[in-house]
């Protein structure tokens, strides 16, 4: 299908761009006064061996339908926070998922791939086919083709062991700097993951807060023991419970509703980037932005923490994925309808990002 359309372009020197689940962040996607945005989405098909360790799936599969498909088939993908992804949207430029610690990052769980060129070639890509494209797609991968079909790996668990402890865990404001030196001390072993939040209560008061979410791979009681120092440090409530595969998603659902403006801006951080001096002026401006404009209430600074043991130990040289030895990625996220509101949500946005980099503890700039 892609290849067809892909020859028509070439064809008539049109300018053309794939689209598949339509979450992508960058602001550089346009196609000129005259162009084709070639929809994947309905290539969505998913498929798996006999003993579930791979699975065969179109370029346009769904987050949501992987775990769906993965769970009646007692296995398991890496798999990213938010439902709403296409699967290989977020893999070809790295993939971060919730099992990080375990199976390595999103790049590496692909076996192999079916690739439309921009010229209109059809190719096999994997380590002995094309392996020059093979290392350039994992990590740079929406910019050398269409991705028509991958071959991606599944991890065999029972549905009844596939289970996770997550929730929010809220925490008053003057907690703040015992949470986040808490989350920098955390022995964040591969089966744990924990992201933190500044968001408002909502409507009436649109209070703003601080809210820990931890993820672990098992069951309760071992999952309070591993997240202790953060349970510690003393949260006005506790929410994490066990959840099955399926339903790990839907604590992330707000994240995935489409409208309103969000000129997102993200930063990365080495682990001393938890610094609990730095986050306090980060909340501080955080509180600022929402109280100046109320109609940007539900803006939010999502930071996620992850264990990045097994994709360090991976090594860099496999692939173009450059960020591999970072554990923290922050998106600090203005939300609002007006674009009267563009230049002070853009201006909040890169204060919030300077203040982070300014102690970000890497040798480059990973923004
Ligand atoms: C709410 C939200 C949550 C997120 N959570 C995570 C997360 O947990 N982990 C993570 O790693 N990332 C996450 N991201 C980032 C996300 O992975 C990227 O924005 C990703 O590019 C989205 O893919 P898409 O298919 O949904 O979007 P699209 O806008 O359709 O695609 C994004 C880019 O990928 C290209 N592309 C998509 N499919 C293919 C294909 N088959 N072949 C070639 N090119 C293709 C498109 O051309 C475009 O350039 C999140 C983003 C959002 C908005």
């Amino acid at each position: 299908m892609s290849l067809h359309q892909v020859k028509y372009c070439n064809k008539y020197d049109l300018s053309f761009l794939v689209q598949s689940r339509g979450n992508g962040w960058a602001d550089t996607f346009h196609l000129g006064n005259c162009g084709f945005l070639i929809d994947i989405s309905g290539l969505n098909k998913i498929s798996f061996n006999s003993n579930k360790t791979q699975a065969t799936i179109q370029g346009g599969a769904l987050v949501q339908d992987m775990i769906n498909a993965a769970f009646g088939n007692n296995t398991r993908f890496a798999t990213p926070t938010c439902n709403c992804l296409g699967y290989l949207g977020a893999f070809l430029g790295g993939g971060i998922t919730r099992e990080m610690g375990l199976y390595g990052a999103g790049v590496d769980q692909i076996v192999s791939v079916n690739l439309v060129t921009a010229s209109g070639q059809a190719l096999q890509v994997d380590q002995t086919h094309n392996p020059d494209l093979w290392y350039a797609i994992r990590g740079a991968g929406a910019n050398f083709g269409i991705v028509t079909s991958a071959i991606i790996k599944a991890y065999p668990i029972p549905q009844a062991l596939n289970i996770a402890w997550e929730g929010a865990v809220t925490f008053a404001d003057e907690k703040l700097e015992s949470l986040i030196q808490a989350i920098h001390d955390l022995d964040l072993k591969p089966h744990m993951e924990i992201d933190f939040l500044f968001s408002t209560s909502g409507p009436p008061t649109y209070t703003p807060m601080i809210t820990a979410i931890p993820f672990f791979l098992g069951n309760a009681s071992a999952a309070e023991a591993a997240f202790a120092p953060i349970l510690k440090v003393g949260p006005t409530s506790n929410g994490a419970t066990e959840l099955p595969y399926t339903e790990w998603g839907a604590f992330t659902a707000s994240f995935c509703e489409k409208g309103e403006r969000k000129p997102v801006y993200g930063v990365s951080l080495a682990r001393q980037g938890l610094d609990a001096e730095i986050w306090r002026s980060v909340y501080d401006e955080y509180k600022g932005f929402v109280a100046a404009y109320p109609e940007a209430a539900n803006s939010t600074i999502l930071a996620e923490y992850y264990p990045i043991q097994k994709q360090v130990a991976i090594g860099s040289a496999t692939s173009s994925y450059p960020f591999r030895d970072i554990p923290v990625h922050v998106a600090v996220i203005p939300l609002y309808a007006n674009s009267s509101l563009d230049a002070a949500a853009n201006a909040y946005g890169s204060r919030v990002r300077d203040l982070l980099r300014a102690t970000d503890g890497l040798a480059r700039n990973s923004t």
